[in-house]
């Protein structure tokens, strides 16, 4: 089970994390991303990491 954090003290709202992996984080109204449900859903595992790996500001963070 994998599993999405995102460090809200550190996000800058960019978007970017949700337009690579919509399933896994939406845009709050705090104009932050939050992941979707606590659990990774399995077929948005490979996203979810791709995700974490180009937000600019490092502020996800998966396992
Ligand atoms: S890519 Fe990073 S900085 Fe951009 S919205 Fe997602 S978590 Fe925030």
């Amino acid at each position: 089970m994998m599993k999405a954090i995102v460090d809200a003290g550190t996000c800058t709202g960019c978007t970017l994390c949700c337009d690579i992996a919509p399933d896994v984080f939406a845009m709050g109204d705090d104009g932050l991303a939050h992941p979707k449900a606590e659990e990774v859903p399995a077929a948005a595992e490979a996203s979810a990491q791709e995700a974490a790996g180009s937000c600019p500001v490092s502020a996800i963070k998966v396992d």
